[in-house]
């Protein structure tokens, strides 16, 4: 199968030719307007065109396309309905503006979800039932079993960074409290820093971040636990602790074969996969644990194989009828 890429993120898009072994024959990117969807739309058909001629294929030969967004979403309209970041994006009818273009079958999902297809066709757990968690800015899931994506009857199956694990918890940015995400997810973790900073906690969180409170990310909280920073040891011991108790729910209530993890995962190191580990075992049954692989992202190019495993597992889908 030809099948045609598009990664949407909040910054970038990136396009993509590959195939069903997750071969990627032709790529290239460029930046998203967050304000005109429009605007970036019809780049991304004209760069389009231009990866099919360099593929040497025509329209016709490309099998399917898929489109990976932000969400949340609707996957059967295939438009984002509302995402923080991109806001002249709402309700635009993506998937109808490609698949009327191209003629193409067209198929749209999250980017988490998009994620737990690409693990399931071309990651190390492939072919498992398997959770992908994407751990960045915030946390979601695409939950994949028996080879099928778990959407949930309006897409929000995957949403489980806004599983409540403390009411009296921090405040999230979905309007909740005690989200596994108020705690866990990049923003929030970083707000809660500088707010914390603000208020004359004293930290070498800062210090990592050259003074720039705008600056606070979780490298630089890395750094500081590294320093032996109380504070930094305080704030990743209640994060690893949270995150122990969101996987455990998971193990408990999928019974996964596997859960592979993106970004705080892949660059957490030895402060993160082995102490989070160490702590599950309180959360959830030894017997669902010992069956489960958990482990980091090996996939460099997530978010093109993304796009590409939403086509292959919409064209399976339809063949199905
Ligand atoms: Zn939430």
């Amino acid at each position: 199968m030809n099948l045609l890429g598009i990664d949407i993120g909040g910054t970038k898009t990136a396009l993509s030719i590959g195939n069903e072994r997750g071969e990627i024959l032709v790529d290239q990117r460029f930046p998203t307007d967050p304000d005109n969807a429009q605007k970036t739309l019809t780049q991304a058909v004209q760069v389009a065109e231009e990866l099919i001629a360099k593929a040497g294929l025509t329209v016709e030969q490309i099998d399917a396309i898929g489109i990976s967004a932000p969400g949340p979403m609707c996957s059967k309209r295939r438009m984002i309905l509302t995402t923080p970041n991109m806001k002249g994006w709402d309700h635009v009818k993506i998937g109808d503006f490609i698949e009327n273009h191209f003629k193409r079958p067209t198929f749209m999902q999250n980017d988490a979800n998009g994620a737990g297809l690409a693990e399931y066709w071309f990651g190390s757990c492939k072919g498992k039932d398997l959770i992908y968690l994407t751990m960045s800015t915030g946390i979601g899931a695409g939950i994949i079993c028996n080879g099928l994506l778990m959407a949930g009857v309006n897409d929000l199956g995957g949403e489980v960074g806004h599983m409540t694990l403390d009411l009296s918890g921090p405040l999230c940015g979905c309007g909740k409290t005690g989200c596994w995400e108020s705690y866990c997810g990049g923003k929030n973790f970083a707000d809660q820093v500088r707010a914390d900073i603000a208020k004359g906690v004293q930290t070498s969180i800062l210090k990592e971040a050259g003074g720039d409170p705008a600056k606070i990310g979780m490298q630089e909280v890395r750094a500081a636990i590294r320093t032996g920073d109380p504070y930094a040891c305080k704030k990743w011991d209640v994060f690893i602790e949270k995150m122990a108790h969101a996987v455990g729910i998971l193990l408990q209530s999928f019974n996964p074969e596997a859960i592979v993890m993106g970004t705080l995962a892949i660059h957490g190191g030895d402060l993160f996969m082995p102490q989070m580990l160490e702590r599950i075992p309180k959360y959830a049954w030894k017997s669902a644990l010992d069956v489960c692989r958990i482990e980091a992202s090996a996939l460099t190019n997530i978010g093109e194989l993304s796009a590409i495993a939403i086509a292959i597992a919409g064209v399976r889908h339809s063949n199905k009828g």
